[in-house]
């Protein structure tokens, strides 16, 4: 019988394996700053409470059943996310350009782009390739590599500034052959918190065209990082407004709170609407093969709440509630750090970065020290979850920071 002697034992997933960690560690003051999830000030998972009302709603509706959906997704779900993310007066739509289909969250929308691209983006006899940022979530390089596309590196963080390598980036896109594939995180950058302004996106928008690039966004956190749905998705739509060629990968895990639900959709825009019939039809195929549809529970709630007036402002509102909290934890850690402790060093981007994460700046020795000395559980990167600070952990962080800087 098969005894699967050629099967390498793999690496646990580091994320997972830091809070599993982080679970078994019996110290009082722990604290879990790998997470990429949110966390309410008492440091619990936080059921949003549109998504609860939407789920009382689904339950006493008699007419639900459980029967399939269709391949591409609930359709009032796909055609409300794509107003979402495009605007609801795009261009795009208005035209039926843009072609919408459910996928099993963020992931799954990344995968299903990453594996139309493989099959029909004219390649011509270029390599199969896709730039990433560096660094970017661990996850693109896995995702593009199982379709067949080469993920290779473009400069995006500099650590001299904690910032944005501008003119490394560009340079890139600049250097690139034409008709390149480049990976953009539409907002709140996974892992750095650093974005470019809305004037360095429009001059990468421009080598975008002179180039004629392909933008491939992936869009996690619409919403997250400032707080408000439309300026999240700013850099998107004046992609779409300028002619950019490309798709979105949209995930409601985050500003939803529906992590485990899986709800999520792609979004390719096209020039014409025939094109956008054809490439329908052939994301059907792909996705027939591969889940055959995709589930209904979570489409369902986002679907309710999109299409609803008052549970979208209910929803908008609890959006600001976690983006602020978040932002709130930016500032309280920035205060303790430069007027408290007077830490050594500059900290100004621990306010200027966005969303989630934040990249703090600090050595491996200095991560796994936070860990090993002050139970202080964080990836060896330097990045922390804003989401995991509260009030009642920030000092401990702070100071414990302040520490293995000294
Ligand atoms: N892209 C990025 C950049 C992310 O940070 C995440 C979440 N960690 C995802 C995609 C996808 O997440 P999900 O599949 O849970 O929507």
């Amino acid at each position: 019988a098969e005894s699967w002697q050629g099967v390498p034992l793999a690496p646990p997933d580091s994320i997972f394996k830091l809070t599993a960690t982080y679970k078994a560690d019996t110290f009082p003051n722990k604290v879990n700053l790998g997470v990429g999830a949110y966390r309410d000030d008492n440091n619990k998972p936080w059921v949003l409470p549109v998504i609860k009302k939407a789920t009382k709603i689904l339950l006493n509706d008699e007419t639900l059943d459980h029967e399939y959906l269709p391949i591409t997704g609930l359709p009032e779900f796909t055609s409300a996310a794509a107003k979402l993310i495009l605007g609801s007066s795009s261009p795009a739509i208005q035209e039926n350009r843009a072609v919408s289909v459910q996928t099993i969250s963020g992931t799954g929308a990344n995968h299903l782009g990453a594996l139309f691209l493989s099959r029909f983006y004219s390649w011509g006899d270029a390599p199969k390739r896709v730039y990433l940022s560096k660094p970017t979530w661990a996850n693109h390089q896995a995702i593009f590599k199982n379709v067949g596309i080469e993920p290779v590196d473009y400069p995006y963080y500099d650590p001299k500034t904690i910032g944005l390598d501008y003119s490394g980036f560009i340079g890139a896109l600049e250097s690139a052959p034409a008709r390149s594939v480049f990976l953009l995180h539409a907002c709140a950058h996974n892992p750095t918190g650093v974005d470019p302004t809305a004037e360095q996106w429009a001059a990468i928008a421009e080598v975008f065209l002179k180039k004629n690039h392909y933008a491939f966004f992936d869009c996690a956190y619409q919403g997250f990082a400032s707080g408000d749905l439309d300026k999240d998705a700013a850099a998107v739509r004046y992609f779409v407004d300028k002619g950019v060629a490309l798709l979105v990968c949209q995930s409601f895990a985050k500003n939803a709170g529906l992590y485990g639900e899986r709800v999520g959709a792609l979004h390719l825009v096209s020039k014409t609407k025939d094109a956008a019939d054809r490439v329908k039809s052939q994301m059907s195929v792909l996705q027939r093969s591969e889940i055959s549809n995709p589930p209904s529970h979570g489409a369902r709630l986002v679907s309710l709440i999109l299409n609803d007036g008052g549970l979208f402002e209910e929803w908008k509102a609890d959006i600001r509630t976690m983006a602020g909290r978040i932002i709130d934890m930016r500032k309280e850690l920035y205060r303790l750090l430069t007027e408290e402790l007077k830490t050594p060093g500059n900290w100004d981007h621990i306010v200027n970065q966005i969303g989630m994460f934040s990249f703090t700046g600090i050595s491996e020795a200095q991560s796994k020290a936070l860990t090993e000395k002050a139970h202080i559980y964080l990836t060896t990167n330097g990045r922390i979850s804003m989401a995991g600070l509260n009030g009642s952990n920030v000092r401990y962080f702070a100071e414990n920071l302040d520490k293995v800087v000294r």
